[in-house]
């Protein structure tokens, strides 16, 4: 007997037959003899809803406020899947955050877990009744609701199954498993058996929304076999039909690329013709910093303006605009000539742990994108990944190109 996380993203709970879909997997579970806990997302395309709601309330809305408009599609899935439960024999319970408790920070709209009291679910055990825990929710400590940023439902799972030292958390979503690349632009992607958590983790923080990035890290963290599979078709989870998490040193076999990924959500800037002085980075990351900014990828070089340098980095899309802001602010500070910007670019990526060990991957890379004219505005790499920045419109043909050159076209 196993005690699992069984976990259902959005487009299994879309409408009541998907519903009670689902409902027959996790019953199937229970029927095998394994202790079960269910997170749930909400119905697909109501969290978006209920964030534009927010919006045409208030364009600069209450955060707190915020989390108690969104957490509310959960709480509605977590209820129906408790019924449709009920109606295959099985007794399940719905329960949200704030009931068990989850303990968040109070960082309203991307709260960390802080604690999972496990009491109340282990006495369900007990009582065998199946718990329905609504995903994305937590409650502050001093009662508040919070949500754990979008997709975060990944990573209530994780974090339940972490707690309750879960034998196995099972990720139902539309597609079987984890792919070589996103299935919906590469249509030769293949289905990965297998994926070390530093790949993954690599994968979702690069753009692939198959699995929230702090659920990874958890499950990492905590040694949480996690497995992606879909709701569609007929295996449950226990089958082992999807792609398991593991770590690197249980790969048998260490992949120089395993996969690629891709994100749009990006902006690049360059301020030209800037004093090459100690410092300078810090007079331009600073105020960033300060307006809690991510930077990424960053470029030092000789200047088009001048015999200074150019900078140039990427930021995501979504804050291109208080960026702009925050460095025209400080342009006496820093001392810069222009300011480029350009939402017009993508990031595309190679990740594997293979590359720990070999040379020559990146290389193969940039001679595919020159092969295909397209040109690379920015380069980050790390021990098991490289990205390069490009213009939007080649993504797709980059990521083909580049599936094919590694080998991973199916
Ligand atoms: P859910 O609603 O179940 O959480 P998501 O939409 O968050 O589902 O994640 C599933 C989607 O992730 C897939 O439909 C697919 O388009 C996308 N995706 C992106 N990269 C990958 C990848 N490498 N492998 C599989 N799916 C991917
Ligand atoms: N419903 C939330 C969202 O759409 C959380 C999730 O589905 O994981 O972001
Ligand atoms: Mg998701």
């Amino acid at each position: 007997m196993s005690t699992l996380v069984l976990k259902f993203g959005g487009t299994s709970m879309a409408d009541p037959a998907r519903i009670r879909k689902a409902a027959e997997k996790v019953a199937a579970e229970v029927k095998r003899g394994h202790k079960v806990v269910v997170a749930v997302s909400a119905m697909a395309g109501v969290t978006n809803q209920l964030v534009e709601y927010c919006r045409a309330i208030a364009e600069i809305y209450d955060p707190s406020e915020y989390d108690v408009v969104a957490a509310s599609g959960e709480q509605v899935t977590s209820g129906l899947m408790a019924m449709a439960l009920q109606q295959l024999g099985v007794e399940a319970e719905s329960l949200q955050g704030w009931q068990i408790p989850i303990t968040t920070t109070s960082a309203h709209e991307k709260a960390r877990i802080d604690n999972i009291d496990t009491e109340k679910l282990k006495s369900y055990f007990k009582r065998k009744v199946v718990p329905v825990v609504p995903g994305f929710q937590g409650v502050t400590r001093d009662g508040r609701i919070t949500t754990l940023g979008r997709g975060g439902s990944d990573t209530s799972a994780v974090a339940l199954a972490a707690a309750l030292k879960a034998d196995r958390c099972d990720i139902y979503t539309d597609v079987d498993g984890v792919y070589t690349s996103d299935p919906r632009l590469v249509k030769k992607a293949r289905k990965i058996p297998s994926i070390a958590y530093e790949e993954m983790l690599e994968l979702a923080s690069l753009g692939a929304k198959i699995l929230q990035t702090r659920s990874v890290e958890l499950a990492m963290n905590y040694n949480v076999p996690v497995q992606v599979l879909s709701s569609f078709g007929d295996a449950v989870g226990s089958d082992m039909p999807g792609t398991l998490l593991k770590a690197e040193d249980e790969m048998m076999e260490k992949q120089l690329v395993t996969g690629l990924a891709h994100s749009r959500d990006e902006a690049k800037i360059t301020l030209t013709a800037m004093a090459d002085r100690p410092g300078i980075s810090a007079a331009v990351f600073g105020p960033l910093a300060e307006a809690n900014i991510n930077v990424d990828m960053i470029v030092q070089g000789a200047s088009q303006d001048g015999d200074a340098a150019d900078m140039t980095f990427t930021v995501p899309r979504a804050d291109l605009p208080r960026t702009l802001e925050a460095l025209n602010k400080n342009q006496d500070k820093i001392g810069f000539k222009r300011i480029i910007s350009s939402a017009d670019v993508a990031k595309v990526s190679v990740v594997g742990v293979g590359m720990r060990s070999h040379a020559g991957v990146a290389q193969m890379m940039f001679k595919a994108l020159a092969d295909k004219g397209i040109n690379i505005q920015a380069i980050a790499t790390s021990e098991i990944k490289i990205s390069v920045l490009i213009e939007e419109s080649y993504t797709e043909l980059a990521l083909r190109s580049l599936h094919k050159v590694y080998g991973l076209d199916s």
